[in-house]
């Protein structure tokens, strides 16, 4: 699991980066399915998560 932020190669997994401390996998706020951050949506349902879609929902 990469980091989306550093670049630091983690364990699988991994919740957040061991370099940076910034989160890889978010929790899909509509269905709770774990997601990569770099995933602009839910695998599951759809819904927006990760950075691209708390920035295109921000807008
Ligand atoms: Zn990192
Ligand atoms: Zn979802």
């Amino acid at each position: 699991m990469r980091c989306a932020f550093c670049g630091h190669v983690n364990l699988t997994g991994a919740q957040y980066c061991r370099r940076c401390a910034s989160a890889i996998e978010v929790l899909c706020p509509e269905c709770g399915f774990i997601c990569n951050i770099e995933d602009p949506y839910c695998e599951s349902c759809g819904a927006c998560v990760g950075l691209t879609g708390q920035a295109a929902a921000s807008r």
